[in-house]
């Protein structure tokens, strides 16, 4: 019996040929800060040739995020983009980042806020991962911190450091999760994005908002508070340093 493919099967079997087979490493790209500064030192450190982005909708509620994350791709001009349905969390949960009807709150003894996506990133990373096998790739970049952050599990040290491991034995391949923000406070991490001459790009072209709204965003939302604290700090930090001494 002749097995039929549809279009989009032979479209997708066409890409996988085509992709390249000996990159260095997979960016998990958002659209968000902490993504897009990955993406530029994994640019730096391996060259835009070697260098893949994954960006996955998972029923988030603002589908400009994978516009940016297409944008940011496209700009740093990595050797391949993918955007990644994973649909079937809409059947396992729901959060504020997924549903209208759910408030962005911090309940009074919650570990986290309502925009906690439960087990996201160890469900990102085990995908990136699989494609980064396939493209040659045994480095994956992923802008998670506990530096700075909403108490959510997944972005943890030790949670990094198990989901390696998970994926070395899942995988039979050498991964190792690069975590450059693990910890970095916000501040340090514009200050690094100003060194890396990105920090144009960093302000205007990235989305961290829970709201949906582009570069500064909404200003009310814990992540626009988390990242407008600090841009404050850093600048702030800068104007002290610029100050002339008095000896
Ligand atoms: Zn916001």
């Amino acid at each position: 019996m002749r097995i039929r493919f549809s279009r989009v099967e032979r479209v997708e079997r066409v890409e996988l040929r085509m992709e390249k087979r000996d990159m260095k490493a997979v960016v998990v790209l958002s659209g968000g800060q902490d993504s897009a500064t990955c993406l530029a030192l994994a640019v730096r450190r391996y060259g835009a040739a070697n260098v893949a982005a994954i960006t996955f909708r998972y029923g988030q509620r603002h589908a400009l995020e994978t516009k940016f994350a297409k944008r940011l791709a496209k700009r740093f001009g990595v050797a391949a983009h993918k955007v990644v349905s994973l649909d079937f969390y809409r059947q396992l949960t729901t959060n504020a980042l997924m549903s209208k009807t759910v408030p962005i709150q911090w309940k009074k003894g919650a570990r986290c806020p309502t925009t906690v996506v439960e087990g996201r990133n160890a469900f990102f990373l085990l995908a990136a991962a699989v494609w980064a096998k396939s493209l040659g790739a045994t480095v994956l970049y992923t802008g998670v911190s506990e530096a700075d952050f909403s108490g959510y599990p997944d972005c943890r040290e030790a949670f990094i450091r198990a989901q390696q491991r998970m994926l070395r034995l899942a995988l039979e391949w050498p991964v190792k999760i690069v975590t450059p923000f693990m910890h970095m406070s916000k501040a340090a991490e514009w200050a690094l994005a100003e060194r890396l001459g990105i920090l144009d790009v960093i302000e205007n072209e990235t989305l961290t908002c829970y709201n949906g709204i582009p570069g500064k965003g909404c200003g009310k939302c814990p992540a626009c508070r988390l990242r407008n604290r600090g841009y404050a700090e850093f600048r702030a930090a800068k104007s002290v340093s610029r100050r002339p001494r008095r000896d």
